[in-house]
Formats: structure tokens, C-alpha cells, sequence
């Protein structure tokens, strides 16, 4: 229920002024209680798309995927409805170096499985110039009467959202791979559409592979069906089906193709489970056995905070030159190898990318302007998992460590870039992610828990993602909704937590819910201890230590070490050799930065084997530090771009021009 926001203990002036408020300005005297200065909330500055006028409702896609030529070729059929009023003359779709070949229209939608359209008329369309960030508008002329769109198309070899990897690329050596990566705004550089988080489709798509490669999709899947294995359509392609019947933001369409084999995960097995991970043959048993708590994490998040709404929950392991940790492709999260460590140590990945199936993919951002909606809730829940799973040790360690890590950040940051509700406008959205929208959005969440209680805060995430399940909402939505469930109630939250300046100001406002964790103080004491000469190397427990007491400790000495400190850890704790991705990162980071050089070789390998943006970027930009080491960043770069993800190389490339993305 709304509580009145005037009270009646005003004084009798104060009301008369409000009253006299709503009569001249037309204001209601219950506006947003924190206001964000934003005249129009939804509209995306990084869509060319106008919704208002067209919208897509579905999006079938039939498409060749050509590993020769490195293209997918095909059709995208979009159904549209149009907005009130007499239709626009033309819909406007996102492009980014697709080759558009033809466009047709159709007065009934086709895109609907078994409902092809019947009759096809050619439509009149133009390409618009090519923007750097945004790509071309692609503007198709339409009759009133249209109901649906086709175009024949083909991807370029450099697609920015695809990856085409050789077969020397792969755990395998034998076979190609293929993936797509569309967040944030990649997916159309594979499919022309209107390429909006705030605009939701269904999709389906035909699939036509190779022999034997496997095609997998953010879609339905029966992993244990028939043909799962694809329809043979000759003797050299499969083709795959598939359907996503939820309605999704574009950036959640994904697709990979590869020699792909499958496990289950779930104790139920077979048909009557849910959660499974698809992987390259041989990594499969390592993946199955590190990711064995995947079915127990989606009943953890059910418990408090819904329902699965998804049908199955698989994992798919990509190769390593993945550049993303995880991406929440619904149904089957995209993750990196590099996260089994043989421990379980990494799995909050997985909690993460899972807990995207509520926060970000069951509620959206609308723009992304409001990417900490998707970003900071997760970061919240993931936590909220791993400690029904693995207990408030584990939970308190992942947030101090997130929380160092977003101190260390905000500092090399901009205040504008601080800032939770950032402003994007003109830039790659890709600029947005940074810690900020994690940890930051994650810490204003607990503090809100902190404040209210546990039981109260769980109660309103569930009823918030009940009401906007499957809509793509707006910073203000949120702060109207935080509004009526706490603050109107309550004046006194209002002075504890300052709403407004978490959501619009830099830095970290007063009263936050710093996370603390008795073992990683230990831990910082003993890294204390070895660097003021009072313990030796040896005596440290490293090796009985989780890795998140391991990064602590590395983390947590002083930057500068001498060769002799260096090598007595190398040789206590095996750094060099860590098969600990996190740890080898932050070791390799030391090491460039200390000068040592035995730890180069691994180095070198390193950032030719992973792709990973979270371990490259922060290797590459202390490399280009010093003349020597910009000379060996551009030696291992020469062998290691080629196998890098397009997003990575422009990541890499602008650290090595000195543009430093
Ligand atoms: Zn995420």
C-alpha cells in the first residue's frame, strides 16, 4: 500500500503550498520521492531504434554458419507490431557491418513456430552511415498493413560479437569453434533488429552446422531428446532448432557451435533434471565435478527469492579465449575454463551467472544507464548463495575482496564514471563496466538489507522481481519502488541511508555496510608479518588456505618487493605454477611489476592461452609501464592477438595505443 506523503502534522501553510503547487504546475504533490534528473528515463541513446513507431515482438532466425568463410548467412524475421496512431512509413534496425542483401514485408507475422508468412513483397531499404559506436540504422520502408520483416543477410568476418576460433584454438585441436558475446550492444553486428534492453522478443532460430559440430542456443533445449544431436540435412551439415518462448532483451541471444558433448548435473538425472553443462569432450569430467553444485544453487536462490522461470539451467564451458567470466545467456550460461580450479574455489561464477536468471534477465535494465540494476542486484544474490551454500565465511571473504577491488578501481576512475545512475550518452556502453555498478550496486543493496532487517529486504526482492518479471525497468522504477516499500514509512531510513547520493554521486556515501571478514584479517596480518621480515615464506600457511585467502594475501603486500622476497615466495608457494587462474593472475601482475623475470615464460603463455579481459587488461597496462615491458607486451601480443576475442583486441589495442580502454 502507498503511504500519503503528506502528512497531517504538517503545518496547515505546508499543505496550502503543496495544494497551491498542484493546481499551478500540474504536479502531483506525491512525486518521486528521489528524483532523478532525467526528462525520459527510457529512451536508449544507444539504439537507433524507435519503438514508439515499430516495435519487434519475435525474431526468427534461419542462418548458415560458414566456418570457412568465417560468416553466418541467412534470414532474420522480425514480427512487429506498431505503435497507437497511423503506422510510421519505415522501421529502423540496429546494424554494425552486416551485409543486408534483401528485405521483404508480409502482412502476417511469420515468425511464430509452423507460422511462416505466406506472401513476401519486397520492401525498399537504406543503410545509414556507419557510427563507431553504434553501427549503421538500417531503415526499412513498410505499408501500413505490415506485420512483419525479412532480411537476408550476411555477418562480417569480423563481427564484433562473434568469436571464430581454429581448431588449434580448442581443448580439442580437431575442430572449430564458434561464439557469440551480444551484451551490451554487440548483437547487432549478427542480426539486424532493434538492439534495445528496453524492447523484449521471443526467438527462434534454425541452425545449419558442419558435421558433427554441435549448435547451442540462450533457447529451449532437451539435451536428452532425439535429435538433439541436429537434423541431418546432408551429409556434411546438422541443423539445429530452437526456441526461446520468454520474452528476452536482444542482448541475451546467443549462439555456439563447437564439438560439443553434454553432463548432467542434477542428482534427480536424465530427463527428470534441470541443470547440465555442455563442454568440449575433454574438459567435460573436470567441468562436471566443479560445477556439481550448480543444481543445489538454483534450489538455494528458488527458496528465498522465486521460482526458476527458465526450464533447464545448463553451463556451457567455452575455450579460454572467452573474454568475459560468465555471460548470463538464459538457459545456458557462456562461462570461461579458467574459473575450475579443481576446488570449487571459483563456482561464485556460476552463483553469479545464475543468479542473472532473476536479476537482469527476468528484470532488465532498461538502458544502459541503468546497467547496476542488472549488475549490482547480482552481485548481491550471488552472495547471498554462496553463503546458504558454503556459509557466512565464504560470503564475508568474496565481499571484502569485491570491495578492495572496487576501492582499488575508483581511484583510476573519473568521478562521473563513480557513479551508479552513469551517464552513457556519446559513449560505449562498454565504458560503463567497471566495478562500479558490481560492488558499488551490491554494497547499497546490503546496506539497505543492513538497515531494514534480512526478512523485510527478502521479502520485497521477491515481490519486485514477481512485479516486473520479464520487464525492463529504470533506475527510477527502482527508487519508486524502494520508496513505497521502506522510506515513505519510515522518515529515520532516510537519514541513514542517502538514497539520492548512492545512486547519483561519486565515491561511497556515509554509512555504508562495509563488509569485514575475521579470516581475511588473519590473513592480512600474516602478509603484514612477511614483509616486515618478522616470519619467513615458509611459515606462512599458504597452501592450507582458500584461494580467496590466497589472492587476500597476495593482494595485501606491499607493491614494491625486492628479487629476493619474490623468489622465497615463488619457491615456497609455487606462484609461478599456481593452476589457480585468479591466483596466477594476481602473481603474473606482481611479477610485471617487480621485474622478475622467471615468471615471464609464464607470463608469456599466460596471455596467449587466456583471453579473459578481468586478467589481461591489468597485465598489459602494468606491462606498457616501463619501456622494457611495453616492448615484451608487444612481442606476446604479436602471437596472442590473433587468438584474442574482437572485444578483448580493442580492449588490448587501446591500452598499447595509449588510449587505455
Ligand atoms: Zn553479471
Amino acid at each position: 500500500m502507498r503511504a500519503p506523503c503528506l502528512k497531517l502534522h504538517l503545518a496547515p501553510l505546508a499543505i496550502l503550498a503543496a495544494l497551491a503547487c498542484a493546481c499551478i504546475c500540474g504536479c502531483s504533490p506525491k512525486g518521486p520521492m528521489f528524483p532523478l534528473d532525467n526528462p525520459a528515463p527510457r529512451a536508449d541513446t544507444h539504439s537507433y531504434a524507435k519503438p514508439e513507431e515499430w516495435k519487434m515482438t519475435r525474431v526468427f532466425l534461419d542462418l548458415d554458419v560458414d566456418f570457412h568463410r568465417k560468416v553466418l548467412r541467412g534470414t532474420a524475421l522480425l514480427d512487429l507490431e506498431h505503435g497507437p496512431g497511423s503506422p510510421a512509413a519505415a522501421v529502423i534496425l540496429d546494424t554494425r557491418a552486416l551485409t543486408v542483401e534483401k528485405a521483404e514485408w508480409s502482412a502476417s507475422q511469420g515468425a511464430k513456430p509452423g507460422a511462416e508468412a505466406e506472401t513476401w513483397s519486397d520492401a525498399e531499404f537504406s543503410l545509414g552511415p556507419d557510427d563507431p559506436i553504434l553501427g549503421a540504422p538500417l531503415r526499412i520502408e513498410l505499408p501500413a498493413e505490415a506485420r512483419a520483416v525479412r532480411i537476408t543477410y550476411e555477418t562480417s568476418p569480423g563481427a564484433v560479437a562473434l568469436q571464430w576460433l581454429e581448431p588449434a584454438q580448442t581443448a580439442g585441436k580437431k575442430q572449430p569453434f564458434l561464439f557469440s558475446q551480444s551484451q551490451a550492444i554487440q548483437a547487432r553486428s549478427w542480426i539486424p533488429l532493434q538492439d534495445s534492453p528496453g524492447i523484449r522478443v521471443t526467438y527462434g532460430a534454425k541452425i545449419r552446422v558442419p558435421r558433427p559440430l554441435r549448435a547451442v542456443m540462450s533457447a529451449d533445449t532437451n539435451p536428452f531428446a532425439e535429435d538433439a544431436s541436429g537434423k541431418a540435412i546432408d551429409a556434411s551439415t546438422l541443423e539445429f532448432r530452437f526456441d526461446q518462448p520468454k520474452p528476452i532483451p536482444s542482448y541475451l541471444i546467443a549462439l555456439a557451435v563447437g564439438d560439443l558433448a553434454f553432463a548432467n548435473l542434477d542428482p534427480r538425472g536424465g530427463r527428470q533434471g534441470r541443470t547440465g553443462v555442455y563442454a568440449e569432450p575433454s574438459v567435460l569430467p573436470r567441468a562436471a565435478s566443479e560445477f556439481a553444485d550448480t543444481e543445489k544453487m538454483v534450489e538455494s536462490i528458488e527458496a528465498r527469492f522465486g521460482p526458476y522461470r527458465w526450464g533447464r539451467y545448463d553451463l556451457l564451458i567455452l575455450p579460454p579465449s572467452f573474454p568475459f567470466g560468465g555471460m548470463e545467456n538464459p538457459c545456458l550460461t557462456f562461462a570461461t575454463p579458467t574459473v575450475i580450479a579443481g576446488d570449487k574455489s571459483l563456482v561464485s561464477l556460476v552463483a553469479h551467472e545464475l543468479a542473472h536468471s532473476w536479476s537482469g534477465n527476468l528484470v532488465t535494465n532498461a538502458t544502459w544507464r541503468d546497467f547496476w540494476l542488472n549488475e549490482g542486484f547480482t552481485t548481491y544474490l550471488e552472495r547471498r548463495i554462496l553463503e546458504d551454500i558454503y556459509g557466512k565465511d565464504r560470503a564475508d571473504m568474496e565481499a571484502v575482496l569485491g570491495y578492495r577491488t572496487l576501492l582499488d578501481e575508483m581511484k583510476t576512475l573519473p568521478e562521473k564514471d563513480q557513479i551508479l545512475y552513469v551517464d552513457l550518452k556519446g559513449r560505449d556502453p562498454d565504458d560503463g563496466f567497471t566495478q562500479v555498478p558490481y560492488e558499488k550496486g551490491a554494497l547499497f543493496l546490503r546496506t539497505i538489507e543492513g538497515a531494514v532487517g534480512r526478512e523485510k529486504f527478502d521479502a520485497f526482492l521477491r515481490s519486485y522481481f514477481d512485479k516486473y518479471a520479464f520487464q525492463s525497468i529504470t533506475t527510477q522504477d527502482f527508487l519508486g519502488e524502494l520508496a513505497d516499500a521502506f522510506f515513505r514509512e519510515d522518515p529515520r531510513l532516510g537519514s541513514k541511508i542517502p538514497v539520492l547520493a548512492w545512486v547519483t554521486q561519486p565515491g561511497i556515501p556515509e554509512g555504508a555496510a562495509i563488509p569485514s571478514s575475521p579470516l581475511l584479517k588473519h590473513v592480512a596480518e600474516a602478509a603484514a608479518a612477511f614483509a616486515d621480515g618478522k616470519t619467513q615464506a615458509a611459515s606462512v600457511p599458504f597452501k592450507r588456505w582458500s584461494s580467496l585467502e590466497q589472492l587476500h594475501f597476495l593482494r595485501s603486500l606491499p607493491k614494491g618487493l625486492d628479487a629476493a622476497r619474490m623468489k622465497a615466495l615463488d619457491e615456497a608457494f609455487g606462484l609461478t605454477h599456481s593452476g589457480n587462474s585468479e591466483v596466477a593472475a594476481e602473481w603474473l601482475l606482481m611479477s610485471v611489476r617487480n621485474g622478475y623475470s622467471p615468471a615471464y615464460p609464464r607470463l608469456e603463455s599466460f596471455l596467449i592461452e587466456v583471453g579473459r579481459r578481468k586478467f589481461i587488461k591489468p597485465l598489459y597496462e602494468e606491462l606498457v609501464k616501463t619501456p622494457e615491458g611495453r616492448a615484451r607486451a608487444l612481442a606476446i601480443y604479436a602471437k596472442a592477438r590473433p587468438g584474442y576475442h574482437p572485444m578483448a583486441v580493442a580492449t588490448v589495442d587501446g591500452i598499447l595505443q595509449g588510449k587505455g580502454k
